[in-house]
This record gives structure tokens, C-alpha cells and sequence, in this order.
């Protein structure tokens, strides 16, 4: 298989985990025969600094001419004080917004030999394998009207919760998409005990299901949800939700399984390129150490073979590298709590090449 991959490192520890991930998925087309051409765009800091726009135009086209974007981290305090506009942080938005990206997906999986690190307890932690799919591009973030007004003499504030059938019915289709290579089950979260727009999103999702006989469908109240997240994390499968719940949820989920250096995620577009990028920032206070943990963008990257290349066997096996090389006790700086081997960027990357060589 030929694709074409846009690579934007970005700024702080972006550059580290970004080289790393690229040569883990070089490692990935020799051992199964693939072509990955990866060509480099700016973005951030960096290409506020060089171009004076956090996301050049040349990067935009590069991205709509690629396959699949994979993305490190944006961000550092050389441009906290910028103007909103030229933040780093405002590139990132720009590019969600020009690739169309409504749906982002969150997985949060249970590894093992890491269970020491979550506030949970073991048996509630072990098994532990689902996926937070929340709608991007709607609701409360976009809704109009927005503003203060005075109504009966006194100050009002409003907000607005608004979608589109449209805009429900595809994320919800993700999710269904999504259960359909996992164990089939998708949890659609809402608030349909007071929202109207709750109320749409279950009869549609009820109407979605028709179309997915195999997959079993289930509402929860985004409060229970919320609760049983703690309680019982292992009963989810896909759970997919609205803009806000959403964000909540996948923060609250994220902190399930431990560090931030592991969390991946993948952000799906109709049918255009998917953007692959770690759940933490650009960590500017160890940057240029060689120290940041790659496995987030790594396994970010093993999500972009599965969900945009099809490629499932490649990703599941770089999801496999990188818990054997856990098990054996292999671990980078943030995650080294009482480990055998305290491993550099670079050396963690040559353990799951080697490994990766291994199983392929
Ligand atoms: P942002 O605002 O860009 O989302 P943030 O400032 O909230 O990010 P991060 O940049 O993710 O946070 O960093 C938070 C802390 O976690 C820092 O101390 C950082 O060093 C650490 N950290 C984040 N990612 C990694 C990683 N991949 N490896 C090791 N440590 C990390
Ligand atoms: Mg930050």
C-alpha cells in the first residue's frame, strides 16, 4: 500500500516524538511492504516564527494533499503572550476546522504492567478497552446566539446548544463504524431527561441502530455516565457524545489507565485525511532532552493504520510492541516509577522498533 503521510512536529517536544514515531512507522511498511512517503509542514510556534500565521497555507495544502496528518504538540512560553490570533494554540483550531475534523476519538486502554500508576483500584483498572468518540464541530461551542443582553431590566446571559440532524447522525455513525472492528457495543451518552437536543440525538442513534443489527445499542444519562466511568470503566465499549459532555468525558476517562505520555488520539473527518496526535502538549519544560515519552504519539500513529489506512494488523502490532516492551520493564522518565530501565526518547523508540521486528 502507497500513502502519503503530512508531518507537522511542532514546537517543544513535538520534534523528539514526532522523529521517533516516523521511524517506528517506517519500521511498519518494511516488514509489511508499504510505501509511507512523509513530507514536512509547519505549524505553532514555529511557523509563527517563520511565517508570522500559526498554520501557513503551504501546511493547509499539504494536509489536503496527504493521506492521513500526524501531529506532535504546539505551544511554549516564548509565545504565551502573543496575541490570540498568533498563538500556537490557534493553528491547531484552524487546522480542525479547515480539515472538516468532527469527530475525535479518544482510546483508553489498561496496560498491565502500568496499573500502579492509576488512583483505581487493580481489578477495577484490569481489562479495562474503550473509546470516547465526541462530536467536534456543534453544540454549546458554536451555538449563536452568544452574548449579554438586558431583557426586563435585568443583565441576561445566553448560550446555545444547537446541531443538525446531519451533524448528529455522522458522529453517530462513527461510533457504530468504529464498534463494528471492536466488540460491538456503543453507549450514546446525553442529557435527554432535559434536552431537546438530547431527545433528537436518542431517536436518532435509535435510528442509526437499525442499520448495525450486530451491534448492541444503549443510552446513559451523561451524569451516570460520568459515575459509572469510575465505578465500572470495563462495561464500555464505544461511547459516543456531544461537544461538551465529551470533552468532559474523555478527561475524566484519560486519567483511568495512568500518564498523560501514553494517551493517543485521532481526530476523523468525513472523508478526507484524519489527524493523529498525542493527548498531551508540547511539554516546553523538558524539551530538547531526550527524555519525553514517544508511546503517545506512537500509539497515535498505530491508530492512524488502523482508522484511516485500514491497516489493522500493522496498527494491533505496534499497539503489541509497545505493551511487550512495558511488560519487559522498559519505561522513559515519567513513567519510571521503580523501573528496571530508565530509557531516553531515542532508546524507547529502539525498543519498540526491535520488538516490533520481532513479532512482524
Ligand atoms: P497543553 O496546554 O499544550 O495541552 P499542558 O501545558 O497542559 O499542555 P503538557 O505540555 O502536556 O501540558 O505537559 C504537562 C506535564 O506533563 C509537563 O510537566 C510535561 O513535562 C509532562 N509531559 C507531557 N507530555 C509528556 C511526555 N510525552 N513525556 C513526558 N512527560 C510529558
Ligand atoms: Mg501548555
Amino acid at each position: 500500500m502507497q500513502k502519503k503521510i503530512a508531518v507537522l512536529p511542532g514546537d517543544g517536544i513535538g520534534k523528539e516524538i514526532v522523529a521517533g514515531t516516523v521511524q517506528v512507522m517506517q519500521t511498519i511498511a518494511e516488514q509489511f511492504n508499504h510505501q509511507f512517503e512523509f513530507e514536512y509542514g509547519c505549524i505553532g510556534g514555529e511557523a509563527i516564527d517563520v511565517d508570522g500565521n500559526p498554520l501557513p497555507e503551504e501546511t493547509v495544502s499539504l494536509c489536503k494533499n496527504s493521506d492521513a496528518i500526524l501531529l506532535g504538540a504546539v505551544g511554549g512560553p516564548k509565545w504565551d503572550n502573543n496575541p490570540p490570533a498568533l498563538r500556537p494554540e490557534a493553528g491547531l483550531l484552524a487546522i480542525r476546522k479547515k480539515m472538516g475534523l468532527f469527530a475525535n476519538l479518544r482510546p483508553v486502554q489498561a496496560i498491565p504492567s502500568l496499573a500502579d500508576a492509576s488512583t483505581l483500584k487493580k481489578e477495577v483498572i484490569d481489562g479495562v478497552d474503550l473509546m470516547i468518540v465526541r462530536e467536534l464541530t456543534g453544540g454549546i461551542y458554536f451555538g449563536t446566539p452568544r452574548e449579554r443582553r438586558i431583557e426586563n431590566g435585568k443583565e441576561l446571559v445566553v448560550d446555545t446548544l444547537s446541531y443538525t440532524n446531519e451533524e448528529i447522525e455522522r458522529i453517530i455513525r462513527k461510533a457504530f463504524d468504529l464498534a463494528m472492528i471492536r466488540r460491538k457495543k456503543v453507549t450514546s451518552v446525553d442529557k435527554a431527561n432535559v434536552l431537546e437536543s438530547s431527545r433528537v440525538w436518542r431517536e436518532i442513534a435509535n435510528n442509526v441502530a437499525k442499520d448495525y443489527p450486530e451491534v448492541e445499542l444503549e443510552h446513559m444519562l451523561v451524569d451516570n455516565a460520568a459515575m459509572q466511568l469510575i465505578r465500572n470503566p470495563k462495561q464500555f465499549d464505544v461511547i459516543v457524545t456531544e461537544n461538551m459532555f465529551g470533552d468532559i468525558l474523555s478527561d475524566e476517562a484519560s486519567m483511568l489507565t495512568g500518564s498523560l505520555g501514553m494517551l493517543a488520539s485521532a481526530s476523523l473527518s468525513a472523508d478526507g485525511p484524519g489527524l493523529y496526535e498525542p493527548v498531551h502538549g508540547s511539554a516546553p519544560d523538558i524539551a530538547g532532552q531526550n527524555k519525553a515519552n514517544p508511546l503517545a504519539t506512537i500509539l497515535s500513529a498505530a491508530m492512524m493504520l488502523k482508522y484511516s489506512f485500514n491497516l489493522i494488523e500493522e496498527g494491533n502490532t505496534i499497539e503489541e510492541a509497545v505493551n511487550q516492551v512495558l511488560e519487559q520493564g522498559y519505561r522513559t522518565a515519567d513513567i519510571a516509577d521503580g523501573a528496571k530501565y530508565v530509557l531516553t526518547t531515542t532508546e524507547m523508540v529502539e525498543q519498540v522498533i526491535r520488538q516490533i521486528k520481532e513479532i512482524a
